[in-house]
């Protein structure tokens, strides 16, 4: 599947300018280590790309426009493109219960995302490409897919002969001690996760108005 591979941190800017409220500092955290460091670019100025800074008088968002922000923000945080995040939409809209909810769930549930999730991996993008690189195995066998949606019980683990390897050991030290979400459980030692339960809304401390991608589709 294509993905996105322009420059990222003018995303977080694009959102930063348009989407959020004056002032505000949106961000993706698609760079890792780099997003929580003093180089973000949304710490060093905030306005849209191609934009000269402090901008006044800034166009008034109209209510589409917001729909539309938010939509791109949940795309762009996950990496899906455009015909994909779609297709992830029709299928929550056909699940029990809230729309929004079910779609976050669909997202988290991605093999890159938890992967990302378990810290065995700085950004989705980083994780995405192990995924691709075939470091990982869901319950015993060598994958590749990162969009695979995971389920209760599947299992997931760094293929043992990568867990030796420079990345793989600073990643494992990069783990250690951080939070990993409730609906998933982490052996640090056999470096191997468990999917518990599906995610609910609680569990997702993704900083998206999901209502509003609901209204943008139901237009
Ligand atoms: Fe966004 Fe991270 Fe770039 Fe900051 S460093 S602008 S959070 S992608």
């Amino acid at each position: 599947m294509a993905r996105y591979t322009g420059p990222v941190c003018r995303m977080c800017r694009r959102e930063s300018a348009s989407g959020a409220k004056p002032g505000e500092k949106v961000k993706l955290f698609l760079k890792g280590e780099r997003c929580l460091s003093k180089k973000c670019a949304v710490e060093r100025r905030t306005a849209a790309p191609g934009q000269k800074a402090n901008v006044k008088n800034r166009p008034k968002v109209s209510e589409f426009g917001r729909q539309l922000r938010e939509k791109q923000k949940m795309r762009r945080i996950y990496g899906v493109l455009e015909r994909q995040f779609e297709n992830y939409f029709h299928k929550a809209s056909r699940r029990k219960g809230q729309t929004g909810a079910a779609l976050l769930a669909l997202l988290e549930s991605r093999l890159d995302n938890v992967v990302y999730r378990l810290n065995l991996a700085t950004s989705r993008a980083q994780a995405r490409q192990l995924v691709r690189h075939r470091h990982f195995t869901v319950n015993g066998r060598r994958v590749n897919i990162p969009s695979m949606t995971m389920r209760k019980g599947d299992e997931i683990a760094v293929v043992e002969a990568s867990r030796k390897s420079t990345v793989f050991l600073s990643l494992m030290e990069y783990a250690k001690g951080r939070r990993v979400p409730g609906w998933l459980e982490y052996n640090e030692q056999e470096v191997k996760a468990r999917v518990l339960q599906a995610p609910a809304r609680a569990d997702i401390d993704t900083n998206v108005e999901e209502q509003l991608i609901v209204e943008y589709y139901s237009r």
